[in-house]
Protein backbone atom coordinates (compact mmCIF):
# COMPACT_ATOMS: atom_id res chain seq x y z
CA UNK A 1 0.00 0.00 0.00
CA UNK A 2 2.74 2.52 0.85
CA UNK A 3 4.54 1.61 -2.14
CA UNK A 4 1.44 2.07 -4.23
CA UNK A 5 0.79 5.65 -2.72
CA UNK A 6 4.79 6.32 -3.07
CA UNK A 7 4.80 5.80 -7.15
CA UNK A 8 2.66 9.03 -7.45
CA UNK A 9 3.97 11.85 -8.24
CA UNK A 10 4.32 14.18 -5.71
CA UNK A 11 2.98 18.30 -6.69
CA UNK A 12 4.62 19.93 -4.49
CA UNK A 13 8.24 21.75 -3.99
CA UNK A 14 9.98 21.90 -0.80
CA UNK A 15 13.58 22.38 0.18
CA UNK A 16 14.62 22.89 -3.23
CA UNK A 17 17.78 24.55 -4.88
CA UNK A 18 17.09 27.73 -6.57
CA UNK A 19 17.91 26.72 -9.69
CA UNK A 20 15.88 23.86 -9.07
CA UNK A 21 13.01 25.89 -8.30
CA UNK A 22 13.23 28.10 -11.35
CA UNK A 23 13.40 24.48 -14.23
CA UNK A 24 10.48 23.45 -11.91
CA UNK A 25 8.68 26.70 -12.19
CA UNK A 26 8.53 26.33 -16.21
CA UNK A 27 6.30 23.27 -15.50
CA UNK A 28 4.13 23.34 -13.08
CA UNK A 29 0.95 24.35 -14.91
CA UNK A 30 1.24 20.58 -15.58
CA UNK A 31 -0.92 18.06 -14.21
CA UNK A 32 -0.24 15.39 -11.73
CA UNK A 33 0.02 11.70 -13.28
CA UNK A 34 1.66 8.28 -12.52
CA UNK A 35 5.19 8.05 -12.37
CA UNK A 36 5.85 5.51 -15.04
CA UNK A 37 7.33 2.04 -14.23
CA UNK A 38 10.60 0.44 -15.71
CA UNK A 39 13.02 2.80 -18.33
CA UNK A 40 12.09 6.55 -17.60
CA UNK A 41 13.10 9.62 -19.24
CA UNK A 42 14.18 12.38 -16.14
CA UNK A 43 15.84 15.33 -15.96
CA UNK A 44 19.04 16.00 -14.54
CA UNK A 45 21.92 18.07 -13.83
CA UNK A 46 24.70 16.85 -16.17
CA UNK A 47 27.89 18.65 -16.86
CA UNK A 48 27.20 20.33 -20.47
CA UNK A 49 30.28 20.96 -23.08
CA UNK A 50 30.69 24.43 -21.74
CA UNK A 51 31.42 23.38 -18.26
CA UNK A 52 28.43 24.06 -16.23
CA UNK A 53 25.94 21.80 -14.47
CA UNK A 54 22.32 21.80 -16.55
CA UNK A 55 18.98 20.49 -16.31
CA UNK A 56 19.06 17.99 -18.98
CA UNK A 57 16.74 15.00 -20.27
CA UNK A 58 18.25 11.54 -19.32
CA UNK A 59 17.22 8.05 -19.84
CA UNK A 60 17.43 5.91 -16.62
CA UNK A 61 17.68 2.37 -18.87
CA UNK A 62 17.86 -0.11 -16.03
CA UNK A 63 15.54 1.09 -13.46
CA UNK A 64 12.18 -0.77 -12.30
CA UNK A 65 11.08 1.56 -9.81
CA UNK A 66 11.84 5.68 -10.37
CA UNK A 67 10.59 6.51 -6.86
CA UNK A 68 12.79 3.79 -5.10
CA UNK A 69 16.03 4.54 -7.52
CA UNK A 70 15.96 0.75 -7.84
CA UNK A 71 17.18 -1.56 -10.37
CA UNK A 72 19.70 -4.08 -12.16
CA UNK A 73 22.63 -1.74 -11.53
CA UNK A 74 21.78 0.23 -8.28
CA UNK A 75 19.37 -0.22 -5.33
CA UNK A 76 19.46 3.50 -3.22
CA UNK A 77 19.10 3.10 0.45
CA UNK A 78 18.91 6.30 2.81
CA UNK A 79 19.28 7.01 6.30
CA UNK A 80 21.81 3.97 7.17
CA UNK A 81 24.21 4.63 10.04
CA UNK A 82 27.67 3.18 9.59
CA UNK A 83 30.35 2.94 12.42
CA UNK A 84 33.46 1.82 12.38
CA UNK A 85 35.05 1.93 16.25
CA UNK A 86 38.07 -0.31 17.30
CA UNK A 87 36.20 -0.14 20.50
CA UNK A 88 32.90 -1.78 19.44
CA UNK A 89 32.45 -5.26 21.22
CA UNK A 90 30.94 -6.28 18.41
CA UNK A 91 33.39 -5.54 16.18
CA UNK A 92 35.99 -7.31 18.18
CA UNK A 93 33.99 -10.10 18.55
CA UNK A 94 33.65 -10.24 14.53
CA UNK A 95 35.27 -13.48 13.34
CA UNK A 96 34.13 -14.04 9.56
CA UNK A 97 34.03 -10.52 6.88
CA UNK A 98 30.65 -10.93 7.16
CA UNK A 99 30.42 -10.15 10.75
CA UNK A 100 32.59 -7.21 10.46
CA UNK A 101 30.38 -5.42 8.20
CA UNK A 102 27.17 -6.55 10.38
CA UNK A 103 28.70 -4.42 13.27
CA UNK A 104 29.78 -1.52 10.89
CA UNK A 105 26.14 -1.56 9.98
CA UNK A 106 24.62 -0.13 12.41
CA UNK A 107 21.57 0.47 10.57
CA UNK A 108 20.74 -0.61 7.09
CA UNK A 109 18.70 2.15 5.73
CA UNK A 110 15.35 1.66 3.97
CA UNK A 111 14.60 2.59 0.49
CA UNK A 112 14.60 6.00 -0.69
CA UNK A 113 11.33 8.33 -2.05
CA UNK A 114 11.96 10.19 -4.90
CA UNK A 115 9.48 12.72 -5.86
CA UNK A 116 8.63 14.00 -9.24
CA UNK A 117 6.90 16.31 -11.56
CA UNK A 118 5.37 14.32 -14.41
CA UNK A 119 5.45 17.02 -17.38
CA UNK A 120 3.14 16.36 -20.39
CA UNK A 121 6.10 14.66 -22.33
CA UNK A 122 6.37 12.06 -19.94
CA UNK A 123 9.78 13.44 -18.64
CA UNK A 124 9.96 12.86 -14.79
CA UNK A 125 10.92 16.74 -13.24
CA UNK A 126 12.67 16.39 -10.02
CA UNK A 127 10.78 17.73 -7.51
CA UNK A 128 13.09 18.45 -4.92
CA UNK A 129 16.87 18.66 -3.84
CA UNK A 130 17.30 15.23 -3.03
CA UNK A 131 15.60 13.95 -5.93
CA UNK A 132 17.78 15.89 -8.27
CA UNK A 133 21.13 14.96 -6.15
CA UNK A 134 19.64 11.05 -6.26
CA UNK A 135 18.71 11.06 -9.75
CA UNK A 136 21.86 12.36 -11.46
CA UNK A 137 23.84 9.92 -9.22
CA UNK A 138 22.00 7.49 -10.44
CA UNK A 139 22.45 8.59 -14.70
CA UNK A 140 26.32 8.95 -12.87
CA UNK A 141 26.38 4.88 -11.60
CA UNK A 142 24.35 4.16 -14.68
CA UNK A 143 27.06 5.49 -17.53
CA UNK A 144 29.56 3.95 -15.16
CA UNK A 145 28.41 0.60 -15.35
CA UNK A 146 27.50 0.75 -19.44
CA UNK A 147 30.84 1.98 -19.80
CA UNK A 148 32.48 -1.36 -18.71
CA UNK A 149 30.05 -3.12 -20.46
CA UNK A 150 30.09 -1.61 -23.94
CA UNK A 151 33.97 -0.01 -23.61
CA UNK A 152 35.65 -2.81 -21.34
CA UNK A 153 33.34 -5.67 -22.39
CA UNK A 154 32.11 -7.04 -19.39
CA UNK A 155 29.56 -9.32 -19.43
CA UNK A 156 26.43 -7.87 -17.93
CA UNK A 157 25.38 -9.56 -14.74
CA UNK A 158 28.83 -9.89 -13.57
CA UNK A 159 29.30 -6.81 -11.71
CA UNK A 160 25.55 -7.15 -10.00
CA UNK A 161 23.25 -4.72 -8.16
CA UNK A 162 25.35 -2.30 -5.74
CA UNK A 163 23.59 -1.25 -2.70
CA UNK A 164 24.27 2.73 -2.77
CA UNK A 165 24.17 4.42 0.89
CA UNK A 166 22.66 8.26 0.24
CA UNK A 167 23.83 10.29 2.92
CA UNK A 168 24.44 7.91 5.34
CA UNK A 169 25.85 9.06 8.82
CA UNK A 170 29.48 7.42 8.68
CA UNK A 171 31.32 7.27 11.75
CA UNK A 172 34.69 6.79 12.72
CA UNK A 173 35.33 8.00 15.59
CA UNK A 174 38.98 7.76 17.22
CA UNK A 175 40.19 9.03 13.56
CA UNK A 176 37.71 11.73 12.88
CA UNK A 177 35.34 13.96 14.71
CA UNK A 178 31.71 13.87 13.97
CA UNK A 179 30.16 12.58 11.12
CA UNK A 180 32.47 11.64 7.70
CA UNK A 181 31.10 14.42 4.96
CA UNK A 182 32.28 15.76 1.37
CA UNK A 183 33.11 12.54 0.41
CA UNK A 184 31.89 9.55 -2.50
CA UNK A 185 33.81 6.14 -1.70
CA UNK A 186 33.02 2.61 -2.54
CA UNK A 187 33.37 0.98 1.10
CA UNK A 188 34.33 -2.47 0.59
CA UNK A 189 33.73 -3.91 3.04
CA UNK A 190 29.83 -3.68 3.02
CA UNK A 191 30.65 -3.92 -0.75
CA UNK A 192 28.65 -0.80 -1.45
CA UNK A 193 28.78 3.00 -2.53
CA UNK A 194 28.76 5.77 0.35
CA UNK A 195 27.23 9.42 -1.22
CA UNK A 196 28.07 11.10 2.05
CA UNK A 197 26.10 14.28 3.08
CA UNK A 198 28.26 17.69 1.94
CA UNK A 199 29.32 20.44 4.13
CA UNK A 200 32.32 21.78 2.63
CA UNK A 201 32.20 21.27 -0.53
CA UNK A 202 29.22 22.98 -2.16
CA UNK A 203 30.36 23.59 -5.73
CA UNK A 204 29.06 20.29 -7.21
CA UNK A 205 27.85 17.83 -4.75
CA UNK A 206 29.83 14.70 -5.50
CA UNK A 207 26.71 12.72 -6.38
CA UNK A 208 26.12 14.83 -9.26
CA UNK A 209 30.15 14.27 -11.03
CA UNK A 210 29.54 11.79 -13.08
CA UNK A 211 33.36 11.35 -13.89
CA UNK A 212 33.65 10.76 -9.98
CA UNK A 213 31.25 8.52 -9.36
CA UNK A 214 32.82 6.46 -12.83
CA UNK A 215 36.13 6.26 -10.54
CA UNK A 216 34.30 5.29 -7.75
CA UNK A 217 32.40 2.57 -9.90
CA UNK A 218 35.79 1.43 -11.03
CA UNK A 219 36.82 0.58 -7.38
CA UNK A 220 34.00 -1.70 -7.41
CA UNK A 221 34.94 -3.38 -11.04
CA UNK A 222 38.90 -3.32 -9.29
CA UNK A 223 37.14 -5.10 -6.14
CA UNK A 224 34.96 -7.70 -8.33
CA UNK A 225 37.58 -9.04 -10.41
CA UNK A 226 41.04 -8.48 -8.68
CA UNK A 227 39.88 -9.10 -4.89
CA UNK A 228 37.12 -11.49 -6.19
CA UNK A 229 34.38 -9.57 -4.51
CA UNK A 230 35.71 -9.62 -0.73
CA UNK A 231 34.95 -7.68 1.20
CA UNK A 232 38.33 -7.27 3.09
CA UNK A 233 40.25 -8.45 0.28
CA UNK A 234 43.00 -11.57 1.06
CA UNK A 235 45.70 -9.28 0.27
CA UNK A 236 44.65 -6.98 2.21
CA UNK A 237 45.04 -8.95 5.15
CA UNK A 238 47.80 -11.21 4.37
CA UNK A 239 50.17 -7.81 3.70
CA UNK A 240 49.16 -4.91 5.75
CA UNK A 241 50.95 -6.59 8.73
CA UNK A 242 54.61 -5.98 7.33
CA UNK A 243 56.48 -3.11 8.53
CA UNK A 244 57.08 -2.31 4.79
CA UNK A 245 54.44 -2.85 2.10
CA UNK A 246 55.43 -2.96 -1.40
CA UNK A 247 53.20 -5.15 -2.51
CA UNK A 248 50.06 -3.42 -1.15
CA UNK A 249 51.61 -0.24 -1.63
CA UNK A 250 51.36 -0.97 -5.68
CA UNK A 251 48.30 -2.74 -5.54
CA UNK A 252 45.98 0.34 -4.06
CA UNK A 253 48.39 2.78 -6.51
CA UNK A 254 47.22 0.28 -9.12
CA UNK A 255 43.61 0.27 -8.01
CA UNK A 256 43.31 4.70 -7.78
CA UNK A 257 45.66 5.11 -11.10
CA UNK A 258 43.10 2.95 -13.18
CA UNK A 259 40.13 4.29 -11.38
CA UNK A 260 41.15 7.35 -12.77
CA UNK A 261 41.99 6.25 -15.93
CA UNK A 262 38.95 4.40 -16.54
CA UNK A 263 36.93 7.40 -15.20
CA UNK A 264 37.98 9.70 -17.81
CA UNK A 265 37.42 7.24 -20.14
CA UNK A 266 33.39 7.29 -19.28
CA UNK A 267 33.78 10.88 -19.30
CA UNK A 268 34.24 10.21 -23.02
CA UNK A 269 30.26 8.85 -23.51
CA UNK A 270 28.70 11.80 -21.45
CA UNK A 271 27.50 15.11 -22.87
CA UNK A 272 30.21 16.82 -21.54
CA UNK A 273 32.64 15.24 -23.53
CA UNK A 274 36.19 13.77 -22.18
CA UNK A 275 37.58 15.75 -19.07
CA UNK A 276 40.87 14.57 -17.28
CA UNK A 277 39.90 17.91 -14.84
CA UNK A 278 36.83 15.93 -13.56
CA UNK A 279 37.39 15.94 -10.41
CA UNK A 280 37.89 20.41 -9.54
CA UNK A 281 34.18 20.95 -10.64
CA UNK A 282 33.64 19.43 -6.59
CA UNK A 283 36.95 19.54 -5.29
CA UNK A 284 38.10 22.47 -6.50
CA UNK A 285 41.63 23.54 -7.73
CA UNK A 286 43.46 21.74 -5.50
CA UNK A 287 42.81 18.16 -7.76
CA UNK A 288 44.35 19.72 -10.52
CA UNK A 289 47.63 17.19 -9.59
CA UNK A 290 45.54 14.45 -10.67
CA UNK A 291 44.63 15.94 -14.18
CA UNK A 292 46.17 13.55 -16.34
CA UNK A 293 46.60 15.53 -19.15
CA UNK A 294 49.13 16.91 -17.43
CA UNK A 295 52.83 15.36 -17.40
CA UNK A 296 53.69 13.55 -14.48
CA UNK A 297 56.75 11.28 -13.67
CA UNK A 298 57.25 9.25 -11.07
CA UNK A 299 60.11 11.02 -8.65
CA UNK A 300 62.77 9.50 -6.77
CA UNK A 301 61.04 9.94 -3.50
CA UNK A 302 57.75 8.41 -4.77
CA UNK A 303 59.72 5.15 -5.74
CA UNK A 304 61.13 5.02 -2.58
CA UNK A 305 57.78 5.13 -0.53
CA UNK A 306 56.86 2.68 -2.55
CA UNK A 307 59.10 0.12 -2.11
CA UNK A 308 60.13 1.26 1.44
CA UNK A 309 57.43 2.13 3.74
CA UNK A 310 54.48 0.71 5.03
CA UNK A 311 50.81 1.17 3.46
CA UNK A 312 50.18 3.13 7.03
CA UNK A 313 52.83 5.97 5.79
CA UNK A 314 52.13 5.30 1.58
CA UNK A 315 48.61 5.83 1.78
CA UNK A 316 48.24 9.28 4.55
CA UNK A 317 50.56 10.75 2.60
CA UNK A 318 48.68 10.15 -0.93
CA UNK A 319 51.47 8.00 -2.59
CA UNK A 320 49.42 5.93 -4.02
CA UNK A 321 46.98 8.61 -5.74
CA UNK A 322 50.70 10.11 -6.81
CA UNK A 323 51.93 6.68 -8.46
CA UNK A 324 48.05 6.09 -9.72
CA UNK A 325 48.54 9.59 -11.57
CA UNK A 326 51.61 8.79 -12.87
CA UNK A 327 50.49 5.77 -14.64
CA UNK A 328 47.34 7.37 -15.79
CA UNK A 329 48.88 10.09 -17.31
CA UNK A 330 51.25 7.27 -19.73
CA UNK A 331 48.13 5.56 -20.13
CA UNK A 332 46.81 8.88 -21.30
CA UNK A 333 49.90 10.22 -23.36
CA UNK A 334 49.59 6.63 -25.07
CA UNK A 335 45.85 7.00 -26.07
CA UNK A 336 47.26 10.66 -27.67
CA UNK A 337 43.29 11.87 -27.87
CA UNK A 338 41.77 9.05 -30.05
CA UNK A 339 38.64 7.70 -29.18
CA UNK A 340 39.58 4.26 -30.16
CA UNK A 341 42.72 4.02 -28.31
CA UNK A 342 41.43 5.00 -25.17
CA UNK A 343 39.00 2.40 -25.44
CA UNK A 344 41.18 -0.25 -26.86
CA UNK A 345 43.24 0.75 -23.03
CA UNK A 346 40.21 0.66 -21.30
CA UNK A 347 39.66 -3.09 -22.53
CA UNK A 348 43.11 -3.97 -22.20
CA UNK A 349 43.16 -2.37 -18.77
CA UNK A 350 39.85 -4.40 -17.61
CA UNK A 351 40.90 -7.30 -19.39
CA UNK A 352 44.69 -7.54 -17.09
CA UNK A 353 42.62 -7.47 -14.09
CA UNK A 354 42.16 -11.74 -14.10
CA UNK A 355 43.88 -14.01 -16.97
CA UNK A 356 44.30 -17.50 -16.11
CA UNK A 357 46.58 -18.30 -18.99
CA UNK A 358 50.18 -18.48 -17.32
CA UNK A 359 51.27 -17.07 -20.41
CA UNK A 360 49.84 -13.59 -19.74
CA UNK A 361 48.48 -13.71 -15.84
CA UNK A 362 46.41 -11.01 -14.67
CA UNK A 363 46.72 -9.13 -11.64
CA UNK A 364 44.95 -11.56 -9.81
CA UNK A 365 46.86 -14.27 -10.50
CA UNK A 366 50.33 -12.16 -9.94
CA UNK A 367 48.73 -11.44 -6.43
CA UNK A 368 48.05 -14.89 -5.88
CA UNK A 369 51.53 -16.11 -6.63
CA UNK A 370 52.79 -13.46 -4.15
CA UNK A 371 50.69 -13.51 -1.17
CA UNK A 372 53.21 -14.97 0.91
CA UNK A 373 55.54 -12.42 -0.15
CA UNK A 374 54.84 -9.46 -1.49
CA UNK A 375 58.18 -8.44 -2.93
CA UNK A 376 57.27 -10.31 -5.61
CA UNK A 377 54.24 -8.11 -6.77
CA UNK A 378 55.77 -5.44 -8.41
CA UNK A 379 54.71 -2.27 -10.52
CA UNK A 380 56.93 -3.98 -13.63
CA UNK A 381 55.10 -6.83 -13.55
CA UNK A 382 51.61 -5.51 -13.20
CA UNK A 383 52.43 -3.34 -16.11
CA UNK A 384 53.50 -6.17 -18.52
CA UNK A 385 49.85 -7.59 -17.37
CA UNK A 386 48.86 -4.71 -18.71
CA UNK A 387 50.64 -4.28 -21.91
CA UNK A 388 50.28 -7.83 -22.96
CA UNK A 389 46.12 -7.00 -23.07
CA UNK A 390 47.22 -4.52 -25.51
CA UNK A 391 46.04 -6.14 -28.74
CA UNK A 392 47.17 -3.43 -31.28
CA UNK A 393 51.11 -3.43 -31.98
CA UNK A 394 51.21 0.50 -32.35
CA UNK A 395 49.33 1.06 -29.92
CA UNK A 396 51.19 -1.25 -27.01
CA UNK A 397 54.57 0.20 -28.50
CA UNK A 398 53.64 3.63 -27.29
CA UNK A 399 52.03 2.86 -23.86
CA UNK A 400 55.63 0.84 -23.46
CA UNK A 401 57.05 3.82 -24.33
CA UNK A 402 55.15 6.17 -21.99
CA UNK A 403 55.08 3.64 -19.10
CA UNK A 404 58.40 3.12 -19.23
CA UNK A 405 59.50 6.50 -19.57
CA UNK A 406 57.15 8.04 -16.75
CA UNK A 407 56.82 5.26 -14.03
CA UNK A 408 60.70 4.53 -14.78
CA UNK A 409 60.79 0.99 -15.66
CA UNK A 410 63.65 -0.92 -16.39
CA UNK A 411 62.97 -2.06 -20.13
CA UNK A 412 64.71 -5.26 -20.06
CA UNK A 413 62.40 -6.42 -17.52
CA UNK A 414 59.85 -5.94 -19.73
CA UNK A 415 61.17 -7.84 -22.38
CA UNK A 416 59.04 -9.98 -25.16
CA UNK A 417 56.22 -7.38 -24.08
CA UNK A 418 58.35 -3.95 -25.28
CA UNK A 419 60.84 -3.34 -27.82
CA UNK A 420 64.43 -2.98 -26.21
CA UNK A 421 64.50 0.27 -27.98
CA UNK A 422 61.73 2.04 -26.61
CA UNK A 423 63.03 2.93 -23.18
CA UNK A 424 65.14 6.14 -23.91
CA UNK A 425 63.31 8.82 -21.93
CA UNK A 426 61.26 11.48 -23.80
CA UNK A 427 59.51 13.13 -20.87
CA UNK A 428 61.20 12.46 -17.75
CA UNK A 429 64.87 12.72 -16.55
CA UNK A 430 65.71 9.01 -15.72
CA UNK A 431 66.00 8.07 -12.12
CA UNK A 432 69.65 6.41 -10.83
CA UNK A 433 69.67 2.81 -10.27
ZN1 LIG B 1 39.65 6.09 -5.41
Amino acid sequence: MHRRRARAASCYCTAMSTRAMTVASLVLLLACAEVPQGPVRVQALVLSADGAYTPTTVELRTVRDATALEGSVFRFLGGARLVVDGNDPELQQAITEEDMARAVLKGKGQPVTANYIVAEDGVLWPADFHTWNLVTAAFGLERASEYFHTVAQVPPGELGTATVYYFPEFLLPGSVEGPVRDNAIFYTLVQGFLLLPFDRLQSAPMAINTGLLAHEYSHLVFNRRVYGGRRLPEAFTEWSAGTVTPGLNVLKSLDEGLADFHAFGATCLSPGGCNSRFLEASLGESARVRDMAQSHCLTAELRTGLLNSAYTQFGPSSGDYQVGTVLASALHRAAAGDAARQQALGRAVVAAYSDESPETPGLVQLVEASLDAQAGFTLTDAVRALLVHVEDAALRADACHALVDQLQLNVDALAGVCAPDVGAPTLCPALDG
